[in-house]
C-alpha cells in the first residue's frame, strides 16, 4: 500500500505538474493573444496619434508663419514710421535753424534797408520837383483882366504829356503856337487823386524816421491848387479845411498820419511828436499856436535865430505835443483861422503869407542802444554828435498840452541819462507866386506882394547856391529861408510841388512856376555830379 500510495502520490505529483504545465501553457497563449491584440491596438492608436500630432504641428507651423508675416509687416511699418519721424525731426530742426538764420538776416536787412533807402532818395536827388496840373474849374471862366478879349482865357494850355513831362502850348497873337516841354521827377495830370500824389511823398517820411530832416513845399500862383494839395479842400467862407472827406485830404494830414503809423511800428515811448504852426507874412514870423492867459489863440510875432550849432531856431515858439492825427488836425485848423489873407482879383481867398507846419520828432534812446538805432555809420555818427543828454519835462509828466522849447528841457542825473535826437518835417504852403501886374494890387497889398516876391526869390537864391555848391548859402536873406534852413540843403530831403493852373489866362504865371521848378531841379543835377566826381567835403 505504501508503495501504492507512493506511486499514487508520484502519479498525483506528475498529474499536478502536468496540470501546471497545462495551465501555464494555457495562460501563456491567452496572454500572448491579449498582448498581441493590445499591441495591435496600441500601434493603431500611436499611428493615429502620430498623424494627429503631425497635423497639429503642420497647422501650428502654418499659423505661426502667418503670424510671423504679420509681425514682420508690423515691424516694417514701424520702421518706416520711425524713419519718417526722424525725417520730420531733422526737417523741424532744419526749419528752426533756418528761421533763426532768417531772423538774423532780417535784422541785418532792416539796417541795410535804411541805408539803401537813403541812397535811393539821394540818387533821386535830395531836392526833387514834382508838378501837379489842376483841372479847369468854373472860376477859370470868369473874366479876368482883359487886354485881349478875343482869346479864350479858359482854354487849356498846360498838360501832363506823360508822368514826367509837362507840355505847354505857348501862343502869342500873330505868332504860330509853340509847344514847350518841362521835365520833372513826377508830373500829375488833372485827374490824379490826392492818394496818387501822396504815394510819391510817403517814402520821404521813412527817411524822416531814419534821421533826416524833410521839407515838402507847394509852389505856384494863387488859385493853382497849393492849399488843396497840401491841406485839402477848404470849407466855404472858412480858412479851415474840410476834414470830413478823407479821400480829399492833402499832404499835410496824410503825412502826419503816416508819421504816426511809422512810429507805431517802433518800440513804444521812444518817439514823440510836437507841432508848431507859423505864418511868414511881410517877412515876419507869426506863431499861430501862441495862447493868451485865457487860452485863446492869437498870432504872436517871433524871430528866427541861428544857434551855436549852426541850426535855425525860433525861441519861445509854441510846440504842442500831439499823439494822433485828429489832435493834430484840430490844432492846425485852429491855427489856420488866424491866417492873414487878402482878397485879390485872382482868387477870393488868395493867401498872402507862407504857412509852415513843422512836426518835430524826438527820438529817445537809452545809453548804449544808440548805435543800434542807426546801423548805417554816417547817420549814426552824425546823430550821435547832435544827440543831447536832456530830458524834456513833458516826458516826465507823460503828457502836457503846451510847452515852449526854451523852457522844457531839464538836465538829468547821470543814472537817468538818455539821448534824444530831433528830426524835422516842414510842410509849407507858400504864398502865391504871381506877378503884381496880374493880381492888380496896389498899396498895402502891393507891399505884401513885394515881400512875397522877395522871399520867393531868396528861396530861389538858396536853391541856386546849393546847386553851385557855394560855401555860403544865403539862408538868412529872408525869414522864410532862415526858418527852413535845416530842412533844405545838406542831407535833408526837399520836395517842391509845383502847382499849375492849366488855363490860357495863367500862361505867364505857369511859365514862371515851371521855370522856378526847372532851376530847382538843377540843384539835383549838381548833387548827382558831385557823387560821380567826388570832391573833398567841407568840415571833414
Ligand atoms: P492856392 O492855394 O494855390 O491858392 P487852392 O488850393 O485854394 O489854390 O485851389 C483853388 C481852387 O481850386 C480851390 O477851390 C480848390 O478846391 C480847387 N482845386 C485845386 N486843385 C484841385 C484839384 N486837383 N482837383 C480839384 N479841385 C482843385
Ligand atoms: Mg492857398
Amino acid at each position: 500500500y505504501q508503495g501504492l500510495a507512493g506511486r499514487s502520490t508520484k502519479e498525483v505529483l506528475q498529474l499536478y505538474a502536468a496540470h501546471d504545465q497545462q495551465m501555464k501553457f494555457q495562460r501563456s497563449s491567452v496572454v500572448t493573444q491579449l498582448h498581441g491584440a493590445i499591441k495591435k491596438r496600441l500601434k493603431q492608436d500611436l499611428k493615429s496619434l502620430h498623424s494627429f500630432a503631425l497635423e497639429l504641428s503642420k497647422d501650428f507651423q502654418r499659423q505661426s508663419k502667418t503670424c510671423l508675416y504679420q509681425v514682420l509687416a508690423a515691424v516694417q511699418g514701424l520702421q518706416l514710421q520711425n524713419e519718417a519721424m526722424q525725417m520730420f525731426q531733422i526737417k523741424a530742426f532744419d526749419l528752426e535753424q533756418s528761421l533763426q538764420e532768417v531772423t538774423e538776416r532780417y535784422e541785418k536787412e532792416k539796417q541795410k534797408r535804411k541805408a539803401l533807402h537813403n541812397s535811393l532818395i539821394e540818387l533821386r536827388g535830395n531836392i526833387r520837383v514834382h508838378c501837379r496840373i489842376r483841372p479847369l474849374l468854373p472860376f477859370d471862366d470868369a473874366a479876368g483882366h482883359s487886354q485881349d478879349r478875343q482869346r479864350n482865357f479858359s482854354e487849356k494850355v498846360a498838360y501832363a504829356a506823360d508822368d514826367e513831362t509837362v507840355l505847354v502850348k505857348c501862343s502869342r497873337p500873330g505868332h504860330a503856337s509853340v509847344n514847350k516841354t518841362f521835365q520833372f521827377e513826377r508830373v500829375y495830370n488833372d485827374l490824379e487823386s490826392q492818394d496818387a500824389v501822396f504815394a510819391d511823398v510817403a517814402p520821404l517820411l521813412t527817411s524822416l524816421l531814419d534821421g533826416y530832416n524833410v521839407c515838402i513845399m507847394a509852389y505856384g500862383q494863387t488859385g493853382s491848387g497849393k492849399t488843396y494839395t497840401m491841406l485839402g479842400p477848404q470849407l466855404e467862407g472858412n480858412l479851415a479845411f474840410a476834414i470830413e472827406e478823407e479821400s480829399e485830404l492833402g499832404i499835410i494830414p496824410r503825412a502826419t498820419e503816416e508819421v504816426f503809423r511809422l512810429i507805431s511800428e517802433k518800440p513804444p515811448g521812444s518817439y514823440w511828436v510836437e507841432v508848431s504852426v507859423v505864418e511868414v507874412y511881410n517877412n515876419e514870423i507869426f506863431d499861430l499856436l501862441a495862447k493868451d492867459t485865457c487860452g485863446k489863440v492869437f498870432g504872436v510875432k517871433r524871430d528866427v535865430v541861428t544857434t551855436r550849432e549852426g541850426k535855425s531856431d525860433v525861441p519861445l515858439l509854441t510846440h504842442e505835443t500831439v499823439e494822433n492825427v485828429s489832435e493834430f488836425l484840430h490844432l492846425v485848423n485852429k491855427g489856420l483861422q488866424l491866417r492873414v489873407t487878402h482878397p485879390t482879383l485872382v482868387h477870393a481867398h488868395s493867401s498872402r503869407s507862407h504857412l509852415v507846419v513843422t512836426l518835430t520828432i524826438t527820438t529817445v534812446v537809452f545809453g548804449d542802444n544808440f548805435g543800434t538805432l542807426w546801423e548805417d555809420e554816417q547817420t549814426s555818427q552824425r546823430l550821435n554828435k547832435e544827440a543831447s543828454f536832456t530830458f524834456p519835462q513833458k516826458m516826465r509828466d507823460n503828457k502836457s498840452t503846451s510847452s515852449s522849447r526854451a523852457s522844457s528841457p531839464v538836465q538829468l542825473e547821470a543814472t537817468e541819462k538818455m539821448k534824444q535826437v530831433k528830426t524835422r518835417l516842414q510842410l509849407v504852403d507858400l504864398a502865391g507866386s504871381e506877378c503884381v501886374g496880374l493880381s492888380g494890387v496896389t498899396g498895402a497889398a502891393l507891399r505884401e506882394t513885394s515881400f512875397i516876391n522877395r522871399s520867393l526869390s531868396a528861396l530861389a537864391d538858396v536853391l541856386g547856391a546849393i546847386a553851385e555848391q557855394r560855401a555860403h548859402v544865403p539862408y538868412r536873406n529872408s525869414k522864410l529861408t532862415h526858418l527852413l534852413q535845416d530842412s533844405v540843403g545838406g542831407d535833408a530831403k526837399l520836395l517842391v510841388m509845383l502847382c499849375i493852373s492849366p488855363g490860357q489866362k495863367y500862361l505867364t504865371e505857369s511859365m514862371q512856376s515851371l521855370g522856378f521848378g526847372t532851376r530847382a531841379r538843377q540843384v539835383q543835377r549838381g548833387q548827382v555830379k558831385k557823387k560821380n566826381f567826388p570832391v573833398p567835403s567841407k568840415g571833414k
